[in-house]
């Protein structure tokens, strides 16, 4: 992962202001708190969980359903503990760890270099591989032949399974195996909030291919990765694709990208996309001394498909998607803090708001959020004024507000208020279900 760190004082308070906005709001928040937390695992509340959905789903809808090439499965977070040995992971997945001989705090070498610490003159141990895999057993004995291993990645259960899908579906190269699921790694210096986790959330597919087709299908994904990320609301001048240098790619990948994203810490790897050749099909058929190659029955050949893999976490497509959306502005002399999300994954898309706390406004409010309830996702909301009650949606990223007041008795007709614009329009009870639907679809489409 290559960074340009940005000097610490100018990268604090942005981050700062989005964890503190994160947890007032109901984003996300450290896990067990109440303990003094614990490094590296966080909690989603409310709105964090409703927002990774949406991001899970607009990636499982592209990648999954509306393609259909690509089939989804969901594998377990322990898998036998064999499949770690073959895929190279209990030899190789580490990384270097240093510690300071002063304060004995340990670091990921390959980060250490401009940090803080190295420059008040810490002196530093020799690296020492480190496994990243956190290690578990499985049933009442705990020796080592119980060991096994929480998954450190999702892809090994498509690799693993990848016969399965062949003998079940009629899926054939080129095709896709599809998973969303937990992973862990116990990483040295997890940080930057919800960058880097111990636990995390993984989109991976793994898409298989004649080994002829490899490089064109790696060029195909990482242009439709970029455009995803750009679907979902991602500034493209914030997106860029670094591809690896020699020194950085496994010895069997033929190629590799990383999309960075523009962080307040600089430009960090947001998903990797990788072509890797027949290495892990062809790793577990000799570990397993199971057939898992493919008989080409047109062509008459047999071959072990190539895979290129797109690998996203979905806590750091979070993270990018709020550091993205978040704008401070000033109107009319005040403040304002706004979540621009796209309306696709806005953990709530309108809120319907009565002006005061009066019959009939109530009841007519609550009936029109029972009505649009079915069709957008919404939020009844009729606690504080009306000023805070805008800043809070503004702030959790509500793209419109829908106000029932005295008028609405008369006229039957309600304010609807656009986040961005910030305009008021009066729009007749019977058409805001219309008319949000055309301004959310209109907001999609810029
Ligand atoms: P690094 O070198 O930064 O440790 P990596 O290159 O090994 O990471 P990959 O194995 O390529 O990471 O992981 C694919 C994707 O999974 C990353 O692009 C990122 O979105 C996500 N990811 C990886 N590790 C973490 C983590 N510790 N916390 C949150 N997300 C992660």
């Amino acid at each position: 992962m290559a960074t340009a760190p940005l000097p610490e004082r100018e990268r604090a308070p942005m981050m700062e202001k989005l964890v503190s906005l994160a947890k007032r709001r109901g984003f996300f928040f450290q896990s067990s708190e109440i303990y003094g937390g614990l490094q590296g695992f966080w909690d989603f509340g409310p709105l964090g969980v409703t927002l990774r959905n949406n991001i899970k789903r607009a990636w499982w809808r592209a990648i999954v359903e509306l393609r259909d090439d690509v089939v989804g499965i969901e594998t377990s977070l322990i898998m036998n503990p064999r499949t770690w040995v073959a895929s190279g992971h209990v030899k190789n997945f580490t990384d270097p760890l240093v510690e300071c001989k002063k304060c004995h705090q340990r670091f990921r070498a390959d980060q250490v270099k401009g940090n803080r610490h190295e420059e008040d003159g810490g002196e530093f141990t020799e690296p020492r591989q480190f496994n990243l895999m956190f290690k578990t057993f499985v049933g009442p004995a705990e020796d080592s032949s119980a060991q096994a291993y929480l998954r450190p990645e999702t892809a090994q259960g498509m690799f693993v399974d990848f016969a399965n899908v062949l003998s079940s579906t009629r899926m054939r190269p080129p095709f896709g195996i599809a998973q969303v699921g937990k992973a862990f790694r116990n990483e040295i210096t997890p940080g930057n909030s919800i960058f880097r986790l111990r636990e995390f959330e993984l989109m991976e597919l793994e898409y298989f291919v004649p080994p002829a087709e490899e490089m064109k299908w790696l060029e195909y994904w990482k242009d439709e990765r970029m455009r995803w990320h750009q679907g979902i609301g991602i500034r493209p001048d914030k997106l860029r694709l670094r591809p690896h240098g020699k020194d950085e790619l496994a010895h069997y990948a033929l190629g590799a990208f990383d999309v960075e994203y523009e962080f307040p810490f600089g430009w960090s790897e947001l998903e990797g996309i990788a072509a890797r050749g027949e290495y892990d099909l062809r790793a577990h058929q000799e570990a397993s001394g199971r057939d898992l190659s493919y008989f080409d029955d047109i062509k008459r050949e047999r071959y072990i498909p190539h895979v290129v893999e797109p690998a996203l976490g979905v806590d750091r497509s979070m993270l990018t998607v709020l550091i993205d959306a978040y704008h401070e502005e000033e109107v009319r002399g005040e403040q304002r803090v706004v979540l621009r999300f796209h309306p696709s994954i806005a953990p709530i898309q309108v809120a319907i708001l009565p002006l005061s706390r009066k019959e009939p406004l109530m009841a007519t409010a609550q009936r029109v959020e029972h009505e649009l309830r079915p069709h957008f996702r919404t939020e009844y909301d009729d606690t504080q004024s009306i000023g805070k009650r805008y800043r809070r949606q503004d702030e959790i990223g509500t793209p419109y507000a829908i106000t029932i007041d005295f008028e609405t008795a008369n006229d039957q007709a309600a304010t609807l208020r656009a986040r961005d614009a910030m305009t008021q329009d009066r729009i007749p009870l019977g058409h805001l279900r219309e008319a949000l639907r055309e301004r959310l679809h209109a907001d999609k489409e810029a």
